[in-house]
């Protein structure tokens, strides 16, 4: 059977990692970048080496015979969907959710306001974002949103060089994070402290942050209570204790701090982002200046072809998974995109299933036919060979203390593999 997987970050994987296990399955995955693993790569925080271990398994995968890699072929932009419903007994699409919610509030287009999917690529080398050039001159600097993603932007724009060693960030990118002119940094939320949808652990991570005090915008009293409430939820309550050592914490120059019930009304200034308005309880409008606004608000799936998006326009529409035709989906392609990289594993492991199941062998040849293609077509695809190539030398390229040094061109990254 031939499978033709689109996108290769955590739900691509464990998808591939479960058809090869029949050595009568061939898998190709298609990737829009020369790198693989998507979210794992240029989504999961630099510092968070430990989550991104995860790469270790797909290597596996992507060493088995089975399994081909075609990196820098875009689905629907190189090469249509249509081709590969027609070449592929089945088609799965693993491409996540690669596109920022909106706010829709005035003045959300300016320079200086960003998705976090933007800032976290800039951040993280992804080719698509790499050349964002955020504003770190401002003094302050917003976060709208309370969940995990806000919080890596804040670590990330607070911690020092050394704080950052083990990662695997970019020198560019550490250097003008170096020299960053930020000192304080509002993580904000429309709802309360109760509401936040921080994980602990990640939460955590703020105690140590060395330069900046993180301060809690919300009155200690009420934050007792709810944690004395008897039916409050146990994520919930470790949370607000965590919060609660927050008060206690040395005065430092430059501050974390976390702002509840505000309510982005507008972003004002010229071209460029001046500051922001937002509304609180009591309706009363308050105005934070900062010339670097990131919206860390949730994803949605960049529209493929023609296909239907689900109502709340934020993912494809499927029957569980199946969208027409020999076409699946699995992953944030499908659903909202929530839950850590082991959360979509058990949804792949079903959608493959459900795809061993349904469909019956015809297509021969595949992989010969999309290589013809890609030939016919001009295009250069990545090989998991070249990969491998560029894997290791983005390794040996990398400063002490760190991890690696992440090509973030695809050109670049062609140049590098002619000479090697
Ligand atoms: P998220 O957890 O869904 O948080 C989105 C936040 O944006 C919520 O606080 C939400 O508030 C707020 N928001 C949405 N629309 C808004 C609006 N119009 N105005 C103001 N605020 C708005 O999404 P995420 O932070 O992007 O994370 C995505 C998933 O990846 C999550 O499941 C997260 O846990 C996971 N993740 C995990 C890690 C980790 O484990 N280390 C790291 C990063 C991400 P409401 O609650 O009021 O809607």
């Amino acid at each position: 059977m031939n499978i033709a997987i689109i996108g290769s970050g955590p739900s691509a994987f464990y998808a591939a990692q479960s058809f090869s296990n029949d050595e009568k399955v061939n898998v190709d995955i298609i990737e829009k970048f020369f790198a693989p693993y998507g979210l794992v790569r240029y989504g999961v925080a630099p510092d968070h080496q430990k989550t991104k271990n995860i790469i270790k398994l797909f290597n596996r995968v992507l060493e088995k015979d089975n399994v081909n890699f075609f990196g820098n072929i875009n689905v629907s932009k190189d090469i249509s969907l249509d081709f590969l419903s027609e070449n592929y007994d089945a088609v799965l699409l693993a491409t996540g959710a690669s596109e920022d919610k909106l706010l829709n509030i005035e003045g959300e287009e300016k320079v200086g306001v960003y998705g976090s999917a933007k800032f976290v690529g800039w951040y993280n080398g992804n080719p698509e974002h790499s050349n964002l050039k955020p504003n770190l001159n401002s003094k302050n600097a917003i976060i709208i949103g309370n969940g995990n993603v806000a919080l890596d932007c804040a670590r990330i724009l607070a911690k020092t060089k050394d704080e950052l060693h083990g990662s695997d960030i970019s020198q560019k990118n550490l250097n003008l994070l170096s020299n960053s002119k930020i000192d304080k940094i509002y993580i904000v939320g429309r709802r309360g402290p109760k509401d936040a949808k921080f994980t602990i652990s990640e939460l955590r991570e703020f105690k140590e942050v060395k330069n900046y005090s993180t301060l809690i915008n919300f009155p200690r009293e009420t934050l007792k209570s709810f944690i004395n409430d008897s039916k409050i939820d146990t994520r919930v309550k470790k949370n607000l204790e965590v919060f609660d050592e927050f008060y206690n914490k040395d005065k430092k120059t430059k501050e974390i701090i976390f702002d509840f019930f505000k309510h982005p009304i507008e972003i004002y200034g010229d071209q460029k982002a001046e500051g922001m308005k937002l509304k609180n309880q009591n309706g009363e409008l308050l105005d934070i200046k900062s010339n670097l606004i990131i919206k860390a608000i949730g994803y949605k799936v960049k529209p493929i072809g023609n296909l239907q998006m689900d109502k709340s326009n934020n993912f494809l529409f499927s029957d569980n998974g199946h969208i027409n035709k020999n076409i699946f989906t699995t992953g944030w392609a499908s659903s909202p995109s929530v839950g850590v990289i082991g959360t979509n594993k058990g949804r792949a492991l079903e959608i493959v299933k459900k795809i061993l199941s349904v469909i019956i062998h015809s297509k021969k040849n595949s992989t010969e036919k999309l290589k013809e293609k890609i030939i016919n077509t001009k295009l250069v695809f990545i090989s998991k060979d070249q990969w491998k190539t560029l894997d290791k030398i983005e390794e040996s390229n990398s400063m002490p203390h760190f991890v690696r040094e992440k090509f973030d061109n695809v050109n670049i990254a062609l140049d590098v593999l002619k000479k090697n």
